[in-house]
């Protein structure tokens, strides 16, 4: 269900940052405009410029026998489009048993973590990682 735009922004208009092009937040819907709160795009846009700001977001499996990680990128099976291609792979390949350990890391322009339940493959909670501060290496 499409919700006007005047119902979530206070705005009478909003600007798309991509063409410049004004609308009247009464007239059109959330099928019409994408904002960058969302994380789906960089900038608030419409939605026939959204295709150029996407954001590109990349899935890594990390999994591993039961009880035997092989440790860092050594478990890492795979990047996938989607979490669900990722869960469903997952799935697919690994005896029920082996999904202890099961994470997800998506990456895009910020990075979440997360981590599949073993028994039904189902995302039991997302982490997104915290921004470190630099340090120097001493
Ligand atoms: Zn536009």
């Amino acid at each position: 269900m499409s919700t006007f735009i005047s119902d979530v922004v206070d705005d009478d208009a909003i600007t798309c940052e991509v063409c410049k092009e004004t609308f009247k937040t009464d007239e059109i819907t959330t099928d019409d405009f994408n904002f960058a709160w969302d994380n789906l795009v960089s900038v608030d846009c419409c939605s026939s410029c959204s295709p150029q700001v996407r954001q590109r977001r990349n899935f890594l499996l990390f999994t591993a026998d039961q009880y035997y990680p092989s440790g860092g990128m050594s478990d890492c099976r795979g990047q996938f489009d989607t979490l669900q291609e990722a869960i469903d792979y997952v799935i697919r390949t690994q005896p029920m048993g082996w999904l202890d350990d099961t994470h997800v890391l998506e990456v895009g322009d910020d990075f979440i973590v997360h981590h599949i339940k073993p028994d039904t493959g189902t995302v039991e909670v997302s982490v997104r990682l915290k921004v470190l501060p630099h340090k120097d290496v001493e």
